[in-house]
């Protein structure tokens, strides 16, 4: 099954210049996205003790992933939504800042946590959500992504940084 044919492009969103990939229509079509799933998690299969997925398509693709791995799902937050104590790290974006939020208690020392989001571009927002982690005692070695961007350096960053990336399409 070619996952590709399930992912719309929308041109000039959010801004003019972007071609955003939209996986919403992938998420809709149910066998397209039970195969998803599958094609996530199957590399992991007893090698990782928790999920953690990025805010908030992360927590979509994350989620049903911990579950097919029978692990946990931590969930990786913008500012102000978990209500116990967190963790947070800063990121650059194109223009400002953001951040990451994890509750303080999320993971266990030191566990093995697999990071899923939708998409990765320039890796910022994955390499920040990596460095919470580690920060917080895991060990992170694998990212899982439904899709690449190939122009853009984010896989490569991840590796550089000691993470296999894999990405079901480009
Ligand atoms: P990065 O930090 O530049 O790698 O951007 C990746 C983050 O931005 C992920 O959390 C994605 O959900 C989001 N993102 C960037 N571009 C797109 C897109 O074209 N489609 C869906 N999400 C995107």
């Amino acid at each position: 099954m070619k996952l590709e044919d399930h992912i719309r492009t929308i041109p000039d969103h959010p801004k003019p210049g972007i071609m955003f990939r939209d996986v919403t229509t992938l998420m809709a079509a149910p066998e397209a996205f039970a195969e998803t799933i599958r094609r996530l998690a199957e590399p992991y299969s007893g090698k990782v003790d928790a999920v953690a997925g990025i805010e908030a398509r992360g927590f979509i693709f994350g989620a049903p992933v911990a579950v097919a791995l029978g692990v946990g799902f931590i969930p990786l937050r913008k500012p102000g939504k978990l209500p116990y104590a967190t963790s947070s790290v800063e990121y650059e974006l194109e223009y400002g800042t953001d951040a990451l939020h994890m509750h303080t208690d999320a993971c266990g020392h030191p566990d093995r946590v697999l990071v899923i989001d939708d998409l990765i571009a320039t890796g910022g927002t994955a390499l920040a959500a990596i460095k919470l982690l580690r920060d917080a005692g895991a060990v992170v070695e694998h990212a899982a992504f439904v899709v690449d961007l190939p122009d853009l350096p984010g896989a490569g960053r991840l590796r550089e940084a000691g993470v296999e990336v894999r990405a079901l399409c480009a």
